[in-house]
């Protein structure tokens, strides 16, 4: 008798494509078939449960409504499986996996999301030891406890911590990087897990926050900016929020337009977020005077997190929380490991 299952959840991406024997183009598969492309499947030591978006998505239409959708199958779930793998695709993979380290608190369980940058129908595919190792790390306990109680993302032999990731290559099989966090495991003839990069599991009970807002907005700054633009951005209707992209170690230019503007949106009730452009490294509002005027008129320093982690943060904690000063407290605590504290 098997004592370990994995659900599978299927959402779409390049890694659920085949060849249609008739026109020879990708079509996404039904993943009953599946077994066929991977055969290995049906000798595993774990029971392998499976269930599919209905569509299929590519994951460059995912969005709150299918994050929500997804936290509801693992919730529902939640007692009956020791681990969840979703395969999705690659273009958004970072914001669905970062969007489910926020949404699933408490999270005691792996949660492994990957896919491939060739289908599994294709002879060279990446998809299936993306796949059959996304599954032995979800199934993968130490005395009864599942090694990695994260949401994570697995990818070419790599193991990261899901909301530290961002997808960097369009075409090499090794697309994703976590540059400010090290990687939870290494894949070989042996997968080698980080122990000290890897959340501890405690028994608090599995929140899930579901409701999310789209309130926010994301600007990235680049020499030459028009005030023109700026100013249409910071006054979008409906933006309560704004993730602003900056320079460095969270510089901006000085212009007095630029400042008086963010000034005067602050003033009005936006909260404006500093994330920088860098894939490493952090904000540190203050180091540079280009930066210490944003300090001085209220930006919020997100340190070292991603854009997207960023973002679907502020989606689940603007979700529940109205009042501002509550919602940049929670933004600059770290909830799933996406900030160095
Ligand atoms: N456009 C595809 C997707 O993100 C690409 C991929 O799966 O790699 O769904």
């Amino acid at each position: 008798m098997k004592d370990t299952s994995i659900l599978l959840i299927y959402t779409g991406g390049t890694i659920g494509m085949v060849k249609d024997e008739e026109t020879g183009s990708l079509k996404p598969f039904n993943l009953d078939k599946i077994i066929n492309y991977i055969p290995e499947l049906s000798h595993l030591n774990y029971n392998l449960e499976k269930v599919s978006f209905d569509p299929l998505v590519d994951s460059s239409d995912m969005s709150p409504k299918q994050w929500i959708e997804l936290a509801e199958i693992i919730e529902k779930n939640y007692d009956d499986y020791d681990g969840f793998v979703i395969l999705h695709g690659t273009d958004t993979m970072s914001y669905t996996a970062s969007a489910l380290s926020f949404i699933l608190e408490n999270l005691n369980k792996p949660v492994i999301l990957t896919g491939s940058q060739l289908p599994l129908g294709v002879v060279r595919t990446d998809g299936r030891d993306n796949f059959i190792t996304a599954l032995e790390i979800a199934s993968a306990k130490e005395n009864g406890v599942p090694i990695v109680p994260e949401v994570c993302l697995y990818f070419e032999n790599r193991l990261y911590r899901g909301n530290r990731t961002y997808k960097y290559n369009a075409e090499n099989f090794n697309a994703f990087r976590s540059v400010n966090y090290p990687l939870l495991a290494e894949s070989g003839i042996y997968i080698r897990y980080k122990r000290k990069n890897i959340h501890k599991p405690d028994n608090k009970k599995l929140i899930v926050h579901k409701k999310l807002s789209s309130q926010i907005g994301i600007m990235k700054i680049f020499p030459g900016m028009q005030p023109s633009f700026v100013e249409a951005m910071l006054n979008a209707k409906g933006i309560k929020a704004l993730v602003l992209e900056t320079f460095g170690s969270g510089n901006t230019f000085t212009n007095k337009w630029f400042i008086e503007l963010l000034e005067k949106a602050i003033n009005n009730g936006l909260m404006i977020f500093n994330v920088t452009q860098c894939i490493g490294g952090s904000v540190e509002m203050g180091k540079y005077e280009t930066s210490r005027k944003l300090k001085k008129i209220g930006l919020v320093g997100a340190v070292d997190m991603t854009t997207s982690a960023a973002v679907t943060k502020l989606m689940v904690i603007m979700g529940e929380e109205s009042d501002s000063d509550t919602i940049k407290a929670k933004f600059t605590e770290s909830w799933a490991g996406e900030i160095t504290e």
